[in-house]
């Protein structure tokens, strides 16, 4: 702690203090302890920049920030010029751009869904009664007579020990899966899949990429409004009009042909015309041990697909490590946001994203700042401002898939997305549950800064899923997802909850996420200090976090890290 103190005056001196972070780290590797006002004190002369820049990605003449319109240059230019006075260095082989290739695919011309079986024919509407989507980059999408199978939620966790489509061969045939996960109706967050807590398993994104793993032809999911979590109108309208993927270099045709929904009625009549009923084999596929059911009947149905291919671009810098620079901390926020959008009643039809999310761009380049005038960390430490978050997380997903920096030498990280203007509060909460090492270093920052670990808000609608961090969490990178609390300092949970709501309801995805010179800091900069702890804890580490036991991220990470020479597997 006193070694500390020296180096923060040195800080508020704007000295490049190299010697301190030696100091600090020197002999035991292990990273300081940092008091809250002694976090604050680091990140305090880096905090006019955040508002700079997120002042600057707010205003009207950035157009809302769409990606892959006139506008894209104009913004990742002026975010490489932040990024270079940050003090970073070009990310990207010496490139400070790193080019999102994405395909927009747009199904028309759909035939009903026909279903053929001993006891007749059943023809239900696209649109009121299923919806179907193509992954693949394909002109036309057919799927004839192909063999349905009733597997349960569609889950495969060795880890667990459960397997959904255990014993039969998918090839050829359609998968009809049951939404979220077997404990979903649990009060208790205990259970094989944590009781209502979701899971990645329980999310439909999961379910897709298990049927395609298993050569399916196509896959069907079986809505319903309670563990869907949202209406069958929600399908409707997400899962009609263009569709949004990183492409590929196989236009992704290993993903199935088609993956769609059917209404809970559907499947009813469905499983009904097959001689069995869907309440019973829902109660058997909550029960380990269950095998998949062939059911029989043959399912047809097809489209037509409209494909347009566009290129975006994540900005990324680097602040090298001092001691262990092919070790990676990361750091992203995606820089786009909705471009033009509804009009408001007073005309306005730029969505700024003042909130979601200049804010974060604003952070992590506060960040590297604030890193670099400390001295830079032993690793080194990746900022990437990400494209295409409104778009399905798809430049996370690119930099996931084609990553600068191998992710066996990635520590871990941090994403920001919608940092909150508000006051000082007394707790933070980390989405997910107890999933990595990461949270007792989470518990470990809070401590020293005198905050509260609060218990996540509605952790059966998985946020930890659905947000940037998650595509390197997928791939096996542990990641913070981190949201501050509502007990305001001033005001406690009253104040905190009505700025939540407020934002909420007034401003998020709309024309009113607008910057205002009035926004009360003492919050944004609470969370800059924080993510500076948590940050440099990583990087002036020499440990390297991993999944708990039993996590479902936890396999793919402990087979990257065996792998031959992989940093994290030393
Ligand atoms: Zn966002």
């Amino acid at each position: 702690m006193a070694r500390f103190s020296i180096c923060i005056a040195a800080l508020i001196g704007a000295v490049a203090v190299s010697a301190c972070s030696t100091m600090d780290n020197g002999g035991t590797r292990q990273p300081g302890a940092l008091s809250a006002s002694e976090a604050e004190a680091a990140v305090a002369p880096s905090v006019p920049l955040m508002k700079e820049v997120t002042k600057r990605l707010s205003a009207d003449d950035f157009e809302g920030r769409a990606p892959s319109t006139a506008v894209e240059p104009k913004v990742t230019d002026y975010i490489i010029g932040e990024f270079r006075k940050a003090g970073l260095q070009p990310g990207n082989q010496g490139k400070w751009l790193q080019e999102v290739p994405t395909v927009e695919i747009t199904g028309d011309d759909f035939t009903p869904l026909t279903v053929k079986g001993a006891g007749g024919t059943q023809s239900y509407a696209f649109g009121e009664q299923y919806v179907a989507t193509s992954y693949r980059a394909v002109p036309k999408t057919q799927v004839k007579d192909s063999p349905l199978v009733f597997v349960g939620y569609g889950i495969v966790a060795p880890e667990l020990g459960w397997n959904d489509y255990a014993g039969i061969d998918m090839h050829g045939k359609t998968a009809v899966i049951l939404v979220n996960d077997p404990d979903y109706a649990s009060e208790t967050q205990d259970g094989l899949f944590k009781g209502r807590r979701m899971t990645y398993y329980g999310r439909w994104t999961y379910k897709f990429e298990e049927a395609a793993r298993q050569g399916a032809d196509a896959a069907l999911i079986i809505h319903d409004t309670f563990p869907a979590a949202y209406g069958w109108n929600v399908v409707n309208s997400s899962w009609t009009g263009a569709q949004y993927y990183v492409q590929s270099p196989n236009d992704n045709t290993d993903a199935t042909k088609a993956n769609g929904w059917v209404q809970k009625p559907v499947a009813e009549a469905i499983l009904k015309a097959s001689g069995h009923d869907l309440a019973s084999l829902t109660k058997a596929a909550q029960a380990s041990g269950f095998k998949p059911v062939p059911l029989g009947m043959t399912a047809s149905f097809g489209f037509r697909n409209a494909i347009r291919r566009s290129t975006s671009h994540n900005v990324v810098g680097i602040l090298p490590g001092t001691a262990r620079p092919y070790e990676y901390v990361l750091y992203s926020a995606h820089w786009d946001h909705l471009g033009h959008c509804t009009p408001d009643a007073t005309g306005d039809d730029i969505c700024n994203g003042a909130v979601d999310n200049a804010t974060g761009v604003g952070a992590i380049t506060a960040l590297a700042d604030a890193n670099r005038r400390h001295g830079g960390a032993q690793r080194s430490q990746v900022f990437i401002a990400l494209t295409l978050e409104e778009s399905g997380l798809l430049g996370s997903e690119y930099y996931a898939q084609n990553p600068i920096y191998p992710l066996n030498a990635t520590v871990g990280g941090v994403n920001i997305d919608a940092l909150l203007p508000g006051g000082r509060v007394r707790d933070y909460s980390m989405t997910g549950g107890d999933k990595s090492d990461l949270n007792d270093l989470f518990r470990t920052a809070l401590r020293e800064q005198g905050l509260r670990d609060a218990p996540e808000d509605s952790p059966e609608k998985g946020h930890y899923y659905r947000s940037d961090h998650f595509s390197y969490a997928k791939l096996g990178v542990p990641m913070f997802d981190i949201g501050r609390g509502t007990d305001w300092v001033q005001g406690g949970t009253a104040a905190g909850e009505a700025a939540a709501k407020d934002y909420v309801e007034n401003r998020y995805h709309a024309p009113s996420d607008e910057w205002s010179d009035d926004w009360n800091w003492a919050g944004l900069t609470q969370d800059l200090a924080l993510y500076y702890r948590l940050g440099r804890m990583l990087a002036d580490g020499d440990s390297w976090p991993n999944w708990r036991a039993g996590d479902e991220f936890r396999a793919i990470r402990d087979a990257d890290c065996a792998r031959p020479g992989a940093p994290c597997g030393e």
